[in-house]
């Protein structure tokens, strides 16, 4: 028994969702095949929380996906401080400065993901396969068929991975590439910290690693909002992520929370005072994957299935947002083509994507290799380097607006 689809896509995390919720109003058949149901978030915020741009929130409110996530749990980022590691040089952002609102904001992933899933399920072209196994996939000359673990057998021109960094899909599709490890971790946490973080990243480009505090929103103690005139003080809240070689990442995990906290504090050079640890520490491998192809015959990869970088940039889910946009406008406007898993045509969504995510991962990379480095030269350099973008505003602009993704548009 077999079911008919104009696409299949794999994987509902970020990506794989808001394509499909981008897809909405193309007129074309969609089966999402996902292998666990994301849950109801909990009324403490959990610490995988991203910086989303500009950029992706314009593609996320363009399917209404968006306006649908709770806004007292997104916090604006309208500043940013960058550190080097001779204590002097800085370079700061303003997103004033720089003619924005904001410079990101700060979303909560569970969040997200379950406010996206909500939406899926009312999604009239869509048909949900979830929880569902992926068994065998094999392309023909018209058609990708893909097999799940239960017998059911789902047909469609066109197969979409969207299934994270370990695709299943581009492995089965031979379209691996091998990964170049950082064999460094991201550490993250969130803090109660005694100073306001006056709705600003930090970032500390240190000897042993680089450690990011992102702002969340504040509450008050014992209760989500006092009326006006309460005089509960307000807790100041940030995530942070320490991206760190193996082994200090390995002894920052081993540490006793006091330590941790302790350890934190003194890498931020007590920017935001004393820090009280809110959440369990958790570690996550990191790796640079370049792909050649993002597309072959009857198969397009989109986010982390079809690239990963260094996180320091704090862009890996944006690029991934921005296939997922690409994608979603190259299928809707295939005019007469009526293959949407035509080669030319995602060729056509390769050759939009590829000199911006082989930017980032240079940018990114370079970045990593020129702070973990201990040669002289290269520490005078790179902190040369902050002096001198801190004192050019054409420059420092220039790198605002790539970053917050409004050069894509
Ligand atoms: C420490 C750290 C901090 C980061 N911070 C940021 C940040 O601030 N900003 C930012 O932009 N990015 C950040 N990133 C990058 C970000 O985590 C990823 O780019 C993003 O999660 C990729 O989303 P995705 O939807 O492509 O993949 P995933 O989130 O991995 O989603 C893949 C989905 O596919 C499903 N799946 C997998 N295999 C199958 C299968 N065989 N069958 C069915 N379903 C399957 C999974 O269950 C999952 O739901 C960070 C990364 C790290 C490690």
């Amino acid at each position: 028994m077999s079911d008919e689809f104009d696409v299949i896509i794999v994987g509902a995390g970020l990506v794989g969702a808001s394509f499909a919720q981008a897809m909405k109003d193309s007129g074309l058949k969609l089966a999402l095949v996902e292998g666990v149901a994301p849950t109801a978030p909990a009324p403490e915020w959990t610490s995988r929380v991203y910086a989303i741009s500009p950029g992706s929130i314009e593609f996320l409110s363009e399917s209404g996906a968006w306006q649908q996530f709770d806004a007292a749990r997104i916090a604006p980022v309208l500043g940013m401080h960058i550190y080097g590691d001779d204590g002097k040089s800085n370079l700061d952002f303003d997103a004033h400065q720089s003619g924005l609102s904001e410079l990101a904001v700060i979303a909560e992933v569970r969040h997200m993901q379950y406010g996206l899933w909500q939406a899926l399920q009312r999604q009239e072209n869509l048909e949900l396969f979830c929880p569902a196994r992926c068994a065998s996939m094999s392309l023909q000359e018209e058609i990708a068929v893909l097999r799940l673990e239960d017998g059911r057998e789902l047909r469609a021109p066109l197969m979409v991975g969207a299934d994270g960094r370990d695709s299943w899909v581009r492995s089965q599709a031979g379209m691996d590439a091998e990964p170049a490890p950082y064999r460094q971790m991201g550490v993250i946490a969130n803090f109660e910290t005694e100073l306001p973080h006056g709705d600003a990243a930090w970032e500390w480009f240190r000897g042993d690693g680089v450690l990011a505090f992102l702002p969340l929103p504040g509450d008050r103690e014992g209760q989500s909002k006092g009326p006006s005139g309460d005089t509960t003080p307000e807790r100041h809240r940030i995530s942070i992520v320490w991206t760190a070689f193996e082994e200090r990442a390995a002894e920052l995990m081993a540490l006793q929370p006091d330590a941790f906290c302790q350890q934190v504090q003194e890498a931020s050079l007590s920017a935001l005072g004393e820090l009280k640890l809110l959440s369990k520490p958790a570690a996550f491998p990191l790796r640079l994957l370049h792909l050649e192809h993002l597309v072959k015959p009857r198969v397009a990869l989109i986010g982390d299935a079809a690239h990963n970088v260094h996180p320091l940039a704090g862009q890996g889910v944006n690029l991934g947002f921005q296939d997922a946009r690409e994608l979603a406008k190259v299928l809707k406007d295939r005019g007469p083509q009526p293959d949407c898993g035509d080669y030319f045509l995602l060729r056509r969504y390769e050759r939009a994507r590829k000199a911006d995510i082989l930017a980032m991962q240079m940018v990114t990379d370079g970045l990593q290799k020129l702070f973990n480095n201990r040669n002289p030269a290269l520490k005078l350099a790179r902190n040369l380097g902050l002096s001198i973008t801190g004192s050019l505003p054409w420059l420092k602009n220039g790198l605002v607006q790539h970053a917050v993704g409004r050069h894509l548009n």
